[in-house]
């Protein structure tokens, strides 16, 4: 994958970067593949206004009159703005692209235009479209205090458990209802003896209409309809690309799923697609994750459409199929192996639209269906997105982050080179074997750790990655062809624990997420026992602290022992040993060492959030077949998200 050439970082605005992401592999897929992807694609931004209006009812308002008049606008002879409040203007609505509405992806709360209410005035009088309003103020009264009112959903999410959850939250799920009617009008339809649950409320938005509460079911026919008939037509057409029966079967059930609103189908389309394993193109299409409901119940609309990296997943199945071997070499007791281990199969993805909630922020790997009864009877499809995060690497790699905080320019070479390679690989084996491995002493609890078990956790797999990517089997399976991949991942990784990550931590405050702890502590703890012989060693130049190993065989061994030890602690439940490692090494900040840190970061003008825009699926007709599929990357934000109002703006 040489795509040196690529531009993956667009544009950076406010605290945000937008960016973009490659397709390799696209052009190798068949035909009817391709053209099944371009159909899914098309029905994965059908669905756009759906999350805009789950969001907050008037998002999809805002959103078209602020389109009115940036088009207006940007095409007036006269402009009546200054170009600094125009550029505030047009910073505003590529937040709310990028928010999907006017609250923070992220915190939820509702951000506010840093343009004046004057300048919205005069902003408004570019407006051409339709004068109606809400309530009975003027639009443009209206729109004002959407926009500027501290008093008006300032909070899309609250978790405020002391007030009524739903009056405190601006989603679009209840309307008219309070939390007990909520808790009340559920409880009478979920019985506590049910195996197979199904997920109530998920696909609703629940009202109280002449002292009457009642469901609105997304679904043809209900509530969205203009927009699910839409998704529906485009998954008609894919329904002819299938690739095989299971796939058909699920496509089906998501289809009659739309269709009715039963969520009865909705279960048996998810048992349907966990099982279809052998497609290399993929889906999901829904509304899924219910993170965005106060009361965690309703689930939010998106799609992400993908097919299988397969270069990535042969990775991924070398590892497992090995796992008994890595089991047996691991440098621990030997009573705290496993006699028989198995390897978990997780795939690689490469994704070629997101739509919904996953656009224009993505997450990099996936595991669905998230009903419990479901997994636990039919298990659950994992996937890492792997184009999304080479795309990320590309632009951290272009920062200035290495830069600043490397001080070998050979280390900043090794990294450019196989820093992707040596990352991936260290996921792999942390989350396919590192978890997996070991096993306790009879009798010991799993719960025996407490509050110290998850950073314990994640250094025994992080510590089992560490120290098999060093192995000679790594070269032996073909995983890559020079330990420098190992180097580069111990330079990162080391650097990382000792100080890097510190960027997310305010000043003044001690480490306290689950995987900063177990980086710290195997970072310092190696730091503090290879001192003797210099393993890791700390340079001073110009001011600036570097950290540089100078032994990594050595370095090795240390992962080995304290791999060796944190099994231990496992197998035998040793609370009290475990509590002394992280205390002693995950916890506390070398408060000089973070300040630096910090003030160097700064500088780096680096933006803490990301999206990407997706690339252009086009048919390429003979007569009037589909003889291909075109993939072109587009570079405009902004021109995007017009194009997206325009063409896939069902319901605003
Ligand atoms: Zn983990």
């Amino acid at each position: 994958m040489k795509q040196d050439h690529f531009k993956y970082l667009l544009e950076q605005f406010d605290e945000y970067k937008i960016m973009r992401y490659t397709v390799p592999g696209f052009e190798a897929l068949s035909t009817k593949q391709k053209t099944l992807l371009y159909y899914l694609s098309q029905a994965a931004l059908c669905g756009r206004d759906i999350t805009f209006d789950q969001h907050y009812k008037h998002n999809l308002l805002i959103r078209s009159v602020l389109e009115n008049i940036y088009r207006n606008y940007k095409n007036a002879q006269h402009k009546k703005l200054s170009v600094d409040a125009f550029a505030l203007f047009e910073q505003y609505l590529k937040k709310i692209w990028f928010s999907n509405g006017i609250h923070h992806h992220n915190s939820t709360d509702k951000f506010y235009p840093q343009f004046s209410t004057d300048d919205w005035k005069l902003l408004f009088s570019y407006y051409d479209g339709a004068q109606v309003s809400p309530n009975t103020q003027s639009l443009q009264d209206f729109l004002e205090e959407q926009m500027f009112s501290e008093n008006v959903a300032p909070k899309r999410v609250s978790q405020d458990s002391s007030k009524d959850l739903i009056a405190g939250s601006a989603v679009n799920f209840y309307e008219n209802v309070s939390q007990k009617e909520v808790e009340a009008y559920y409880s009478t339809q979920k019985t506590n003896d049910d195996a197979t649950p199904m997920a109530y409320g998920l696909n609703s938005r629940l009202i109280k209409q002449d002292g009457q509460i009642k469901e609105q079911t997304y679904k043809q026919g209900g509530l969205y309809s203009k927009a699910i008939e839409q998704i529906l037509f485009w998954l008609e057409k894919a329904k002819t690309c299938v690739e095989n029966d299971k796939q058909a079967k699920a496509l089906n059930l998501l289809m009659s799923y739309y269709r009715s609103g039963c969520l009865k189908t909705w279960d048996e389309y998810n048992i349907a697609w966990v099982q279809d394993l052998d497609s290399e193109t993929d889906f999901v299409n829904g509304f899924i994750e219910d993170y965005g409901d106060p009361m965690g119940m309703k689930a939010t609309w998106e799609s992400v459409v993908n097919f299988k990296d397969q270069e990535a997943s042969k990775r991924t199945a070398i590892i497992s199929n090995n796992a008994q071997w890595f089991e047996n070499h691991s440098p621990i007791h030997p009573q705290y192996r496993k006699a028989k281990v198995k390897g978990v199969s997780a795939k690689a993805i490469n994704v070629v639209q997101l739509g919904g909630d996953c656009y224009p922020t993505t997450p990099i790997g996936i595991n669905l269906p998230n009903a419990d009864w479901i997994r636990r009877d039919y298990g659950s499809k994992s996937v890492t997105i792997e184009n999304i995060v080479y795309a990320y690497d590309q632009v951290s790699k272009s920062s200035g982050f290495l830069e600043e905080f490397v001080l070998n320019p050979k280390e900043i070479e090794r990294i450019r080179t196989y820093g992707t390679v040596a990352s991936n690989l260290h996921t792999d084996l942390h989350e396919c074997l590192g978890h997996g491995s070991g096993q306790l002493a009879e009798g010991v609890s799993t719960t025996a750790l407490k509050n110290y078990a998850s950073p314990l956790e994640e250094a025994r797999a992080d510590l089992f990655a560490l120290y098999f990517l060093m192995d000679d089997k790594m070269q032996e399976l073909g995983l890559f062809d020079t330990k420098e991949v190992a180097k580069a991942e111990y330079d990162s990784y080391i650097r990382n624990g000792l100080m890097s990550q510190l960027v997310r931590v305010k000043l003044g405050d001690d480490i306290e997420q689950a995987h900063m702890r177990n980086r710290q502590l195997v970072a310092a703890w190696c730091y503090d026992k290879g001192q003797a012989d210099g393993v890791i060693e700390t340079i001073v130049n110009e001011g600036k602290t570097y950290v540089q190993i100078n032994d990594y065989d050595k370095l090795r061994l240390l992962f080995g022992q304290l791999l060796k030890e944190v099994q231990r602690i496992k197998s035998e439940g040793d609370y009290e040993a475990g509590k002394a490692l992280i205390e002693t090494y995950a916890v506390k900040v070398n408060q000089d060492l973070h300040k630096e840190v910090l003030e160097r970061f700064k500088t780096l003008n680096i933006a803490p959030y990301g999206g990407f825009v997706n690339p252009v699926l086009k048919p390429v007709y003979k007569d009037d077949e589909i003889v291909d599929i075109t993939i072109e990357y587009v570079e405009d934000y902004s021109e995007q998200m017009l194009a997206y109002s325009k063409d896939f703006g069902f319901l605003a």
